[in-house]
C-alpha cells in the first residue's frame, strides 16, 4: 500500500472539520487567559428583541461557562416595557430623556423585567446547556437603590451599593446569573435603574476582569451618524471629554459613564460592542483585534 492510499483510507473528514479543529485550537490562549475569570455582560437592544440573535447570546455564554468563564448577565427590558404600558393604557411622561416612573408604571416595570424578561433569558440559556438563575437587585440584597438626580424622575434609580455575596455561591456552583436591573431602597420600595448602571457597578464588586454592554451601534462613534467613525480605543481621560464635549449624549452617556466607574474601580477593560452582529461576545473575547470600543484604565 502506498502513501496515498493510506490518505485515502485514513482521512475520512471535510475541509470544514479541518477548518473547524484549527479555529477551536487557535482559540486555546484566550480560554487559557478567561478561565476561572469573570465577565459582566449587559444584554440590551436588537441581541435581545432578534430571535437568531438571542439564540446567538445564549450559545455563546452556555459556550463560555463551558470552558469556565464565570458570567454575570444583566438586562433591561427592551421594546417589552413598552408594548406593556400600552396593552393597559398606561401614557409616560418623559424628562432628559427618562421615562418619568410613577408607581403604575413601576409595578409594570416590575412585571415585565422580572416576571417575564428575566425567565425568558433564564430558559434560553438553560436550552443551550447551561446553568442559569434570574434575580433581581432586590434578592439576597443584591442592590440597595437610591432615587435618581435630584429626585423628580419618581422611581427611576441609581446604584447605592451593591452587596454581591450572593453571587458567590452561584459563580462557585456554575450558575449564570441572570439580573433584572431593579433594586429596592431600605424602605422596600422598587426602583428601575439603567442596566448599564447596574452592570457597571456589578463587575466592580465582583472584581470582574471585563465588563461587555451589548448595544445597537458598532460602539462609540466621533459622529453618531456615521458608523465608519469608531473609535476603537479610549483611555479613561478621554473618555470622560467625549461626555463633556456631548460627542457622547443619549443613552450612550450611562454606558461610557458606567465604563469609567467600573475601570476607576479596578475592571481591567469595558467594552461596548455592536449586538446586531451574530456572536459579538465571541469576537469580542477570543480575538486579538476585538470589536467595538474598548476602554481601558491607563491614563
Ligand atoms: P441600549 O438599548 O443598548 O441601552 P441606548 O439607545 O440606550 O441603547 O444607547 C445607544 C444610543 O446612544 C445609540 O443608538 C445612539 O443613538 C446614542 N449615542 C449617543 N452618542 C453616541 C455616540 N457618540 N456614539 C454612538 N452612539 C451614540
Ligand atoms: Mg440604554
Amino acid at each position: 500500500m502506498n502513501q496515498s492510499n493510506l490518505d485515502e483510507k485514513y482521512i475520512n473528514h471535510t475541509k470544514d472539520d479541518e477548518l473547524r479543529v484549527s479555529v477551536l485550537s487557535e482559540a486555546l490562549p484566550y480560554i487559557q487567559r478567561f478561565s476561572g475569570r469573570r465577565i459582566v455582560i449587559k444584554y440590551g437592544g436588537a441581541a435581545m428583541a432578534n430571535a437568531n440573535l438571542k439564540k446567538a447570546v445564549f450559545r455563546d455564554i452556555a459556550l463560555l461557562t463551558s470552558v469556565g468563564v464565570e458570567i454575570v448577565l444583566i438586562h433591561g427590558g427592551g421594546p417589552e416595557i413598552n408594548q406593556w404600558l400600552k396593552k393597559v393604557g398606561i401614557q409616560s411622561q418623559f424628562k432628559d430623556g427618562l421615562r418619568i416612573t410613577d408607581p403604575q408604571t413601576m409595578d409594570i416595570v416590575e412585571m415585565v423585567l422580572i416576571g417575564r424578561v428575566n425567565k425568558q433569558i433564564v430558559n434560553g440559556i438553560i436550552s443551550c446547556g447551561a446553568k442559569a438563575v434570574g434575580i433581581s437587585g432586590i434578592d439576597g440584597g443584591l442592590i440597595e437603590a437610591r432615587p435618581w438626580g435630584d429626585g423628580t424622575h419618581g422611581l427611576v434609580g441609581d446604584v447605592a451599593r451593591v452587596n454581591p455575596d450572593l453571587l458567590e455561591p452561584l459563580l462557585r456552583k456554575n450558575y449564570v446569573p441572570i439580573i433584572s436591573s431593579v433594586a429596592s431602597n431600605l424602605e422596600g420600595r422598587s426602583f428601575n435603574i439603567n442596566a448599564d448602571t447596574v452592570a457597571g457597578e456589578i463587575a466592580a464588586s465582583i472584581g470582574a476582569e471585563k465588563l461587555i454592554l451589548l448595544t445597537d451601534t458598532p460602539g462609540i462613534l466621533n459622529n453618531k451618524e456615521d458608523a465608519s467613525s469608531l473609535i476603537k480605543q479610549l483611555k479613561l481621560s478621554e473618555a470622560r471629554e467625549l461626555i463633556l464635549k456631548g460627542i457622547v449624549n443619549s443613552g450612550m452617556t450611562p454606558k461610557t459613564e458606567c465604563c469609567i466607574r467600573a475601570l476607576a474601580q479596578g475592571v481591567a477593560a469595558a467594552h461596548i460592542i455592536d449586538g446586531r452582529i451574530p456572536h459579538a461576545l465571541l469576537l469580542e473575547i477570543f480575538t486579538d483585534a476585538g470589536i467595538g470600543t474598548m476602554l481601558i484604565g491607563t491614563g
